[in-house]
């Protein structure tokens, strides 16, 4: 339907009856509302944990997380407690692991500027890191029944197609009438207004979005607010919400190097430097950079082939071809002469999707002697690091990565570990997928 077809059609709506409406939600909210363990304990620390873990996450992969991560880390103090590499261990398959690190950061803000008390001021709570509006308005009313909005996902649905909002949801003046309309929704407080009241009709609002006002095919006939929907009225159910486009994913391709300690040539100092463990069998593993992707978890040394003569269609499809980029990569970026290493097969090709990217990654045994593959190692971690700083840190890197101690300096980074202890490293989500296969091949 054109928008004139439409605007033939709207008559003013009649304003909306928000105490009928409510009236008629929480009758249906109180036989149809879902159960989750942050709604039966409703903690302002087990919502916050819930929210942060909801944020691009499905609720049923969170289901398998909250439970295990609450055993580990049951109050503030105890995140705040933990070590980073512990709570990414913890948050490991979820993603967006910026948000396992703000979590972390923001317990220990709360141990000290509010005595590990959880703030109940909405001003404190949105200061705290990874906390914005949404997740804010969340914790003020679930966790403390406090009357404060909240718009995600299911609630944008929702109320862009109860007022008929034919504007791009992403837009100010639309987020504007939309968290003006979530607000509308909660009665102002009153002596005698019933106790969990904005719990659950914010509550109620998202699980009608999820579960009868679904993205495609909304239940409209199951619907208790369906009198006053300007959607429904004029039959715009398929035509709101007006969601921005999504662009367009980009392939990439990686190469992850599997680099065994039994494989190389000679010990040396270099290759002394970086883990106490001394097994054969141990693989060496660097720590993703600040502000890369996967920060802070562990990871086969990886680098994106971005040579357009190597990224052709098929170039990859057999182990010549890999071998050449390999070959390219040690010897014109990492500077290693060419009998002081050897490629060996490709162990394993994985395909995985992050953020925007499809990413082809294969995993490439490579022995020789330990200086150049740990250089080979440190050169990957170096283009992690210059990929996320401007031009002029850029540089400074490339005259610290010239400095022979700059490797020293580095051992925090890389480390030799056995393979039957990956599992006790938070790996990034190919990383593991690599981890396990390498664990099917050695038992
Ligand atoms: S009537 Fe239909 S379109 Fe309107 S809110 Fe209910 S389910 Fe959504």
């Amino acid at each position: 339907m054109s928008r004139a077809e439409i605007a033939s059609k709207k008559e003013p709506s009649p304003p909306f009856n928000f105490q009928r409406a409510r009236d008629a939600l929480l009758e249906w909210f109180a036989t149809n509302g879902r159960r989750f363990p942050w709604r039966d304990d409703p903690s302002p620390y087990r919502v916050w944990i819930s929210e942060i873990m909801l944020q691009q996450t499905t609720t049923r992969t969170v289901l398998g997380y909250f439970e295990r991560f609450l055993k580990r880390f049951p109050n503030v103090e105890s995140l705040a407690a933990s070590s980073e590499e512990e709570t990414l261990m913890y948050w490991e398959g979820l993603g967006y692991y910026r948000r396992a690190r703000s979590l972390r950061a923001a317990a220990v803000e709360i141990v000290e500027r509010f005595d590990a008390r959880f703030p109940s001021e909405y001003a404190d709570v949105l200061s705290l890191p990874g906390v914005g509006r949404y997740a804010a308005g969340a914790i003020m009313s679930f966790g403390f029944d406090k009357r404060f909005p909240i718009l995600e996902a299911n609630t944008t649905r929702l109320h862009a197609r109860l007022t008929g909002l034919l504007e791009e949801t992403t837009k100010s003046s639309s987020q504007r009438l939309l968290w003006k309309f979530a607000e509308d929704w909660l009665p102002r407080e009153t002596k005698r207004r019933v106790s969990g009241c904005y719990r659950n009709i914010n509550g109620a609002l998202t699980d009608l979005g999820r579960l009868v006002c679904s993205p495609v095919g909304p239940r409209c006939e199951a619907c208790p607010l369906v009198e006053q929907c300007v959607a429904n009225r004029l039959g715009l159910q398929e035509q709101t919400p007006v969601l921005k486009k999504k662009s367009e994913p980009i392939k990439r391709v990686d190469v992850a190097l599997l680099i065994v300690r039994a494989d190389l040539k000679r010990s040396d100092k270099v290759g002394e430097v970086i883990g106490a463990s001394k097994s054969p069998s141990d693989v060496l593993l660097i720590r993703r950079p600040r502000n890369a992707l996967w920060a802070g978890l562990w990871d086969f040394p990886r680098f994106e082939v971005v040579d357009s003569r190597f990224v052709k269609a098929k170039c990859f499809s057999d182990d010549a071809s890999l071998s050449e980029r390999l070959q390219f990569f040690l010897e014109e970026e990492v500077g290693a002469p060419p009998n002081d290493y050897r490629v060996g097969r490709t162990v394993a090709t994985t395909r995985h999707s992050v953020t925007r990217y499809r990413v082809e990654l294969h995993v490439c045994q490579l022995a020789g002697t330990s200086v150049n593959l740990v250089r080979a190692a440190e050169k990957t971690l170096f283009d992690s690091l210059a990929s996320s700083v401007d031009s002029g840190e850029r540089d400074e890197l490339e005259t610290k990565l010239r400095d022979p101690s700059f490797y020293a300096r580095q051992a925090e980074e890389l480390r030799w570990v056995p393979i039957s202890s990956l599992s006790d490293y938070p790996l990034s989500s190919p990383g593991r997928r690599v981890a396990e296969r390498l664990a099917r091949f050695v038992s």
